[in-house]
């Protein structure tokens, strides 16, 4: 991450700030939208970049867009002045600076958030309801420009942008109906001139980091609940996507949630991380990302002794056995594959398939993928964007690289796609074995790695055999088998034929080295709260 003194945020006003290089002639690269190897006319270069010019015209004018921090409920630049460039990733355009804030300006949001507890925590529960539910409706009536956004910044294809607000909407919806839930206990007392009573109460500030992947759902299922609970929260967005994060934000004021209960900061991130950390007011990290970033932060709370919830890495396998239903298994393998082109937590890392029915899925499976669209997220009818950057697409390579040169075979794919930027074919490859790198580490990546087992037992073993545990997906028709596997397996989340597991309405999380806590569903609250014991005496 380079911040630089941004020229933007002294000369020109907020909005011009914004998309300002999206009038540039020609992007970097071209950015079409189909799979086929042949190079692109000059007049689809021109197109794309016309839509995206579109696409910066409305958003622009429909009044939600920030490229500044929010602190204190005020839109804030960083108070060096420095910026960061925000990039779209299937055309390397600059669409907006951003400010590249650090310890001072996460000390002031801290300071905020902390203010604002006070009041927040004192509102009814009712109350915090409605505006919750006011900002879930804003979020819904903003679907088409907020899905626009995020496939501008982040690249996926517009229909699954457009699907992940819905799905981070429904966090914001289902918080504010457990906000009314918050229930205490009371619990039967041994004397009798005795009452005890359980409180559940805020935690208070919660410092909320989260990735690129999600520019939204990540970030709304740590607020929704947090808010709901009374606590407040200072959001540190990936530098990478920051401009969904500020465009929720100003929803969540217009919804009437006040001043300094969110906040959000980016930039140096470990100056911020390092801010959050340290400061005793805040008492809660939450963060979705790397396992690597995770253990940092797990230690570093340690010297305040705050709560914390970890959404990690994932190393998912997905088990097809003999007796599945091919068509069930292709569709959902397809579907946690290559969702947001591998880039998600809970994608299929290794898609072990037991020999009686390999070859056959295997040729199925890359049938499927041939037909795959590749191309800009806006494009019609394209289902794979690109890679988010260049370091992703070199961590893809490497892994195939290594793969190959261990007797892996590439069936489909295996290289950059001929569209350039951070474009990579949709893969498969057979012949992989669970010692591979490919194996060992999250691919993040449209490459689906097929590995052969012979017996239950077998695949139970090859599943579990490494430090990752967050979701594992098995097809099989079998109503025994499928008891039996789901129970076996080291993951806080099983698919049994289906693919698509995410919802609001069930706890999201991992085990072993993929996490603590979980997010979603009533037991998500519990995070965001505190258990208070009250006994009362002397009554008789
Ligand atoms: P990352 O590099 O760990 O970054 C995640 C967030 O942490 C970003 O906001 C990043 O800021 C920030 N960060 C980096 N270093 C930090 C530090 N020293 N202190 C404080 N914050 C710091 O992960 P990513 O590449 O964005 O996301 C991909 C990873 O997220 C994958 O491993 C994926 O599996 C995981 N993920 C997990 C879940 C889940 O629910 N388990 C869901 C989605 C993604 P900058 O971007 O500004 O540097």
């Amino acid at each position: 991450m380079a911040c630089f003194r941004s020229v933007f945020s002294t000369r020109f006003p907020q909005s011009h700030r914004l998309f300002l290089h999206l009038a540039s002639p020609l992007p970097r690269a071209p950015a079409h939208t189909t799979a086929a190897a042949t190079p692109q006319p000059l007049f689809f270069i021109r197109q794309i970049n016309m839509q995206a010019q579109n696409v910066a015209a409305r958003l622009s004018s429909s009044g939600f867009l920030h490229a500044q921090g929010l602190v204190g409920g005020k839109w804030t630049d960083a108070y060096d002045g420095k910026t960061i460039e925000v990039r779209n990733p299937a055309t390397g355009e600059v669409i907006a600076n951003v400010p590249c804030m650090g310890r001072n300006e996460t000390n002031d949001a801290i300071t905020s958030a902390y203010d604002a507890f006070n009041s927040w925590k004192k509102l009814t529960a009712a109350d915090r309801s409605k505006r919750l539910r006011k900002w879930y409706d804003l979020l819904m009536a903003h679907k088409e420009e907020l899905g626009q956004l995020i496939t501008l910044e982040q690249g996926k294809p517009l229909k699954e942008a457009i699907g992940e607000v819905g799905y981070g909407a429904g966090f914001i919806e289902f918080s504010a109906e457990e906000a009314k839930r918050v229930y205490g206990d009371i619990i039967p007392s041994p004397l009798p001139d005795r009452r005890l009573f359980v409180l559940k109460q805020p935690v208070g500030v919660v410092g909320a980091i989260t990735p690129w992947n999600f520019p939204l759902a990540m970030i709304t299922r740590k607020v929704g609940p947090a808010l709901a609970c009374g606590c407040t929260v200072v959001i540190k967005p990936s530098e990478l996507t920051p401009l969904t994060a500020l465009a929720a934000a100003e929803l969540s004021l217009q919804a009437g949630i006040p001043p300094g209960v969110v906040n959000v900061v980016m930039g140096n991130a470990s100056e911020i991380g390092e801010a959050l950390l340290s400061s005793p007011k805040v008492r809660k990290i939450t963060f979705t990302g790397s396992t690597a970033v995770g253990k940092k932060l797990m230690a570093g709370s340690a010297g305040t002794v705050k709560k914390v919830s970890l959404e990690l890495g994932g190393n998912a396998p997905c088990i097809v056995f003999d007796d599945a239903d091919l068509e069930v298994a292709l569709k959902g393998t397809l579907a946690t594959k290559f969702r947001n082109s591998g880039q998600t937590c809970v994608c299929a890392n290794r898609i072990l398939v037991q020999e009686g029915i390999y070859d056959k899925f295997a040729d199925a499976l890359s049938t499927a993928v041939q037909n795959m669209k590749v191309g800009n997220g806006f494009g019609e009818d394209v289902v794979q964007g690109p890679l988010i950057n260049e370091a992703a697409v070199q961590k893809v390579e490497s892994l195939i690289k290594d793969a190959i040169s261990k007797g892996a075979k590439v069936i489909l794919g295996g290289k950059r796609h001929s569209l350039g930027m951070t474009f990579y074919e949709p893969t498969v490859i057979s012949d992989v074995k669970n010692e591979m790198l490919i194996s060992r580490e999250e691919v993040f990546g449209p490459v689906a790695p097929l590995l052969k087992f012979k017996t239950e037992e077998e695949a139970i073993h090859m599943a579990n055999d490494t430090n990752a545990g967050l979701a594992a997906y098995l097809f099989t028709t079998n109503v025994q088998r499928s008891w039996r596997v789901s129970e076996a397996l080291e993951y806080g989340i099983v698919g049994v034929n289906e693919g698509i597991i995410s919802t609001e309405v069930a706890p999201f999380g991992g085990v072993k080295q993929s996490g603590v806590g979980r997010e979603g569903s009533k037991y998500g609250m519990d995070e965001y709260l505190e258990i208070k014991y009250v006994c009362l005496g002397n009554l008789s």
